[in-house]
Parts: structure tokens; C-alpha cells; sequence
């Protein structure tokens, strides 16, 4: 093979970085960025960016409580539970390694309105959209009790623009609902790995679901070439878009809450540290960037992929981000968690979240499934394969050489029975019950 990969052949990769012989031959890894701590040159996102993100999501809540009835008892916030999960990390402990510590759950498969963590930032985008709209056409202003964007008036207006987005299903489903609901004509490119009950469910719901027999970064491509030729579209690039990591972010002031509501500190002495799934990077590196601004040094943040899809892995290790593609590695980015089958990392996020992602694990297929299924038996909570990547972060990090390391580095190894792991739970409520039951199933298979 002499074909080049950025500047190196695959065999100069390989020799350069050894770990890449098992990422190819599909063996689960920790890998520890060497970049993680530094400061970084420019930065295109500020704490005001967030600080903006979150004033906006508060005029919303009234429009939620208006239009989405689910959002009422949340006050219009769209927020998801903090859970102790000690049977599950007893679980977790009779399989490897012994765990010191706490295990909590975070479960964005609870968010109200779409189930996944797309509907921090999908969502978010979508509403920032609508009020550029309304305001610059002097229907709305910002003191505005929002409530009234659920009106008849407001879906006519809307109704003269589109939104689109390419979608493995998640973001799709996020976006669509709440785009339909608003009244803008709504189209998801959808990726031929997207379940049909996605597209079903997007339908049923008034957006229009265009499917592609290619993966996700081609239904991204061609939405936004489509989207390029309508002056009235606005296309949500979840390759590249800082709104959606804005989005995203605001889960960091929201977590810390959750944390001194529970009285659970996060301190030197109590290590954080977060295992969240990882597609294109846009929702981890949003929320890492937003843990980072509230929990500072104390929160490890480790991204989990798939062992056939560690795109923001690769793009990371071999530092050219969306220039690399998991094919370019022979890997064939197919995976039952359709959520993160991902050949593609966001340039986006590599360049703006690169430095505060302490690493990257990555997961096999069949342990997804055992997950999910020893969740549901020992904590009673269902999520979807992807969601249930994070699982493998703490026995990672303390049953490999390379988490040990991090561990040794950091001078966390003797403070670890303070330590809290939470594994973002990204992804499940919409599921439906018979689909629910056979990831259920193929979890006892194995
Ligand atoms: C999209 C998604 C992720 C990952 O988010 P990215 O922004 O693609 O990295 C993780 N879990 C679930 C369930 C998702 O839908």
C-alpha cells in the first residue's frame, strides 16, 4: 500500500503509532490524547456563546410548555434525569475489573420531546433559526412572552421557509419534530443505516424524509448541496456548526446543578469522569466543552466509538480531524449503533474541543448489547445500543494500561473511591416497545 493518508502512508501510520494496528484489526482500545490540557490558539466558541445559548433556551420555555405538554413539568426546559446506578455498576464489577467509586446515569434517553441528546443541540438550532426569522421580520421581540410562536400566525410565517439536515436518524427525528411543529417545511436527508421507525415516526410527524442508499456523510453532503440552492433553507451542517455545539454546552451548568442538588461534590479529592458516546463529535464535544467551563480540571471527559466506526479516534490520533475516514484505516463503519455510524469526525469539534478530551475507548457491537440488556435487568432503565457505549469507559480506564496511566499522570490513583464515573445514557426513549424488546433479546443471545 503506498497510498497516502494526509502525509504518511498506512504502513508509516502503523509503525508511527503501534495502537493503530489494533484499531485496524478491530480490537477495543483506550487511547490517551496527547493534546488534551494544552491550550489552544484560537477558539471560535466563548463562555458568552453559551451564556447566550442558555438565555435563549429560558424566552423558549413558555413556547415549550405551550406546544410540547411533555416539557410541563420541566417548566418548558428540556432537561434530563441524574441517576445512582449501584446495581448496575455491581454488574459492571462481577464482569472485570473492581470499581471504586459511584456510577451514575445520565439519561438524555429521558429528554423530553425526541429521547437523545440531539435534542439539546438540534433542538437549540432549530429555535435560533425561528427567532432570527421573527424578530427581523418584526413579529417578535425578545421580551416577548414566546408562548405566542405556538400560534397560527407564526407556523403561516414559517411555512415560507425550510430547514433540512443529514441524519443517521437522531438529530433528524430531534430537528423534524420541532421544525414541523413550528410550521417550517422540514427535510431529513436519512443515512441507509436510519431504522425504519425513525423515518415512519418523522413522517407521521409532518417532515418530509428523503432516504439515501449511502452512509451518513454523504446524506450530510447531499442535503447541503440541495439546501445550497434554496435561498429560503437553512441547513443544520452537523459536520460544522457552532450552534449546535452551543446547544450542546449548556448541559455543563445543568449537570453541575444535578450534582450539588444530589450533594455529590466534584472537587481534587472527587474526580469526574464522563464516557460519552461519539458519532461526528458534535454532542460530546458540545457537552465536554460545557462540563469544562463548569467542573474546570476535575472532569475527565473520554469519548467511546465503536470499533468499526472510531472516526473522531482517528481523526484525533492522526491529527487531520475530518481529512481522515475510517475506510482510509480498512475499517468498514458498520455497527448496530446507528447513532455513531459516524466514517467522518466534525472539523468543527477536533479544532474546538481537541485539547479537553482527555481520550478515546472504543466498544465492540455484542457488548453494546449486553449493556443495555444488564441495564434494564438491574436498573430498569431501557436505552438504545449506542447509548449504551459509555458503559465500557470505567473499566477501561481501570482495567488497561493506558487508563492507568491517565490515571498515574494525573495523580487520581488513590482517589478514586471518591471518584464518580457517569456514563451519558445518550440516546432510547422513542424506541418503540417491539424494537425495544429484540436489542433486549440479542442482548441475552450473546
Ligand atoms: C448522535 C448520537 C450520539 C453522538 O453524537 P455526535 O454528535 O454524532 O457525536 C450518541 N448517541 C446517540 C444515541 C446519538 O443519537
Amino acid at each position: 500500500m503506498s497510498e497516502f493518508i494526509g502525509t504518511r502512508t498506512l504502513n508509516e501510520w502503523r509503525s508511527g503509532f503501534p495502537i493503530l494496528n489494533k484499531i485496524i484489526a478491530g480490537q477495543e482500545v483506550t487511547w490517551l490524547n496527547p493534546n488534551y490540557g494544552q491550550e489552544r490558539s484560537v477558539s471560535i466558541v466563548t463562555s458568552a456563546d453559551v451564556a447566550d445559548a442558555e438565555e435563549r433556551l429560558r424566552r423558549f420555555a413558555p413556547y415549550f410548555e405551550a406546544a410540547f405538554p411533555e416539557t410541563r413539568s420541566s417548566h418548558g426546559f428540556i432537561e434530563s434525569p441524574l441517576y445512582e446506578a449501584p446495581k448496575m455498576m455491581e454488574a459492571l464489577n462481577q464482569r472485570g475489573v473492581h470499581l471504586p467509586g459511584r456510577l451514575m446515569m445520565k439519561a438524555d434517553s429521558e429528554l423530553p420531546i425526541s429521547g437523545s441528546i440531539k435534542a439539546r443541540g438540534g433542538i437549540y438550532e432549530v429555535l435560533k433559526t425561528a427567532e432570527q426569522l421573527a424578530i427581523a421580520e418584526g413579529m417578535l421581540k425578545m421580551t416577548d412572552n414566546y408562548a405566542k410562536l405556538a400560534d397560527v400566525s407564526f407556523s403561516k410565517f414559517f411555512s415560507q421557509y425550510s430547514i433540512a439536515v443529514g441524519s443517521t436518524g437522531n438529530l433528524g427525528l430531534s430537528i423534524g419534530i420541532v421544525g414541523a411543529r413550528l410550521g417550517f417545511h422540514t427535510t431529513v436527508h436519512m443515512s441507509h443505516d436510519a431504522s425504519q421507525w425513525k423515518k415512519d415516526l418523522l413522517r407521521e410527524k409532518g417532515a418530509y424524509v428523503k432516504e439515501y442508499s449511502a452512509d451518513y456523510s454523504v446524506a450530510v453532503r447531499e442535503g447541503r448541496k440541495q439546501a445550497a440552492q434554496d435561498p429560503h433553507c437553512h441547513f443544520i451542517d452537523d459536520e460544522n456548526s457552532k450552534d449546535l455545539f452551543v446547544g450542546y454546552a449548556t448541559a455543563g451548568k445543568r449537570l453541575k446543578k444535578q450534582f450539588e442538588e444530589a450533594g455529590i461534590s466534584v472537587d481534587a479529592d472527587h474526580p469526574l469522569f464522563v464516557y460519552l458516546p461519539c458519532g461526528v463529535g458534535g454532542g460530546p464535544g458540545g457537552v465536554t466543552f460545557g462540563l469544562k467551563k463548569a467542573f474546570g480540571a476535575h472532569v475527565h471527559a473520554f469519548f467511546v466509538e465503536p470499533t468499526h466506526a472510531p472516526c473522531f479516534l482517528l481523526g484525533l490520533l492522526t491529527g487531520l480531524n475530518d481529512q481522515v475516514s475510517v475506510q482510509d484505516f480498512g475499517l468498514d463503519n458498520k455497527t448496530a449503533a446507528d447513532g455513531l455510524a459516524v466514517p467522518r469526525a466534525s472539523a468543527f469539534v477536533g479544532k474546538e474541543a481537541g485539547s479537553l478530551i482527555s481520550g478515546c475507548m472504543t466498544v465492540r457491537d455484542d457488548r453494546l448489547f449486553q449493556y443495555l440488556k444488564t441495564l434494564a435487568d438491574t436498573e430498569h432503565k431501557w436505552i438504545e445500543p449506542s447509548a449504551a457505549a459509555g458503559l465500557i469507559g470505567p473499566q477501561m480506564l481501570l482495567g488497561t494500561d493506558e487508563g492507568r496511566n491517565y490515571l498515574k499522570r494525573h495523580q487520581l490513583a488513590d482517589k478514586m473511591t471518591g471518584a464518580t464515573h457517569v456514563f451519558w445514557a445518550t440516546g432510547g426513549g422513542m424506541v418503540p416497545k417491539k424494537i425495544r424488546e429484540s436489542y433486549y433479546h440479542q442482548g441475552s443471545r450473546i
